[in-house]
């Protein structure tokens, strides 16, 4: 059987709340009913949406639940040294390109870019994105929850940028190379990143990498139909009630709840990862959660 490697990474943007816990919770118990591994990364890529304290606010969180991972934490921030290898890989294949374009320029677009910049031959003598040149193929590939996926980035998002302008490595680059590098075999985690997924399998491809199995799990959002993020301010998730929590969790997963009370979170875990079943996630993006 080929080795398991999961892991769940959380952008340190802000504390735990009941969205990243159903997505650890699930990454978790996938890899632990796999007798996998289960890796914790940190995201901290992007200093200026780290919150200070979140990082710790999120591991202690994560302990408390009883949501121990394998290993040593991977630091985003201090992983830079690959993502400058990946980026050489792409730029000696000629895949890479300077652009000046401004937010402006794009918002016109509409979002998508339309490689205003792809032949433009730009030095980065002033601080520059640095996109990648795609051709128009779709990829493929079957979430395990949310079913057959195709996505073509040429024609969604366009060249898309691996080097942002302030010099920080894109999150797409990041994720993959980090990914491979600790050899993850399943990627479970929120929907709200199934439309990242087709230019990650993308980079992939690129850089010689194995493309990790998906699953996408519904993500909490309030009865308004706003995603519960760090962002918009969700309220950390009740450490003193983490079994409380735990259930809320499977519940929302569409698992079985144990018909006897279990004493400890720890427990509880070890029960659910004896009676994960994937066939009972549900198969959608989002799902109402009330507190
Ligand atoms: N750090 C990302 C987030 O918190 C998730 C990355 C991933 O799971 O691929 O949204």
């Amino acid at each position: 059987m080929q080795p398991y490697i999961g892991r769940f990474a959380p952008s340190p943007s802000g504390p735990l709340h009941f969205g990243s816990l159903v997505a650890a919770l699930a990454s978790y118990l996938d890899a632990h009913a796999h007798a996998g591994k289960w890796l914790l990364r940190i995201d901290d890529l992007d200093p200026p949406r780290v919150v200070p304290g979140a990082a710790q606010q999120i591991i202690d969180a994560l302990r408390c639940h009883g949501l121990l991972w394998d290993g040593e934490i991977c630091w985003q921030s201090q992983r830079s040294a690959a993502y400058a290898s990946a980026l050489q890989t792409l730029r000696n294949r000629r895949l890479l390109y300077f652009c000046d374009c401004t937010r402006a320029m794009l918002a016109d677009a509409g979002g998508t870019y339309r490689g205003r910049c792809r032949d433009r031959g730009l030095k980065a003598n002033s601080p520059m994105a640095c996109r990648v040149r795609l051709d128009g193929h779709t990829i493929r590939f079957t979430d395990l929850f949310q079913g057959p996926q195709s996505s073509c980035p040429l024609q969604e998002s366009g060249d898309f940028v691996v080097q942002r302008k302030d010099r920080l490595y894109a999150y797409q680059l990041a994720v993959v190379v980090d990914d491979a590098s600790s050899g993850v075999t399943h990627v479970i985690r929120g929907a709200d990143l199934l439309d990242s997924c087709g230019r990650q399998i993308y980079l992939q491809q690129l850089l010689g990498f194995d493309t990790p199995v998906y699953g996408h799990v519904p993500v909490a959002s309030t009865v308004y139909g706003q995603k519960l993020s760090k962002q918009n301010l969700s309220p950390e998730i009740e450490r003193h009630a983490a079994l409380d929590n735990l259930l809320a969790a499977l519940r929302f997963l569409g698992q079985t709840l144990p018909a006897q009370p279990q004493s400890n979170s720890a427990e509880l875990l070890h029960w659910a990862v004896r009676n994960w079943r994937r066939d009972q996630v549900p198969h959608s993006m989002a799902q109402v959660y009330e507190s």
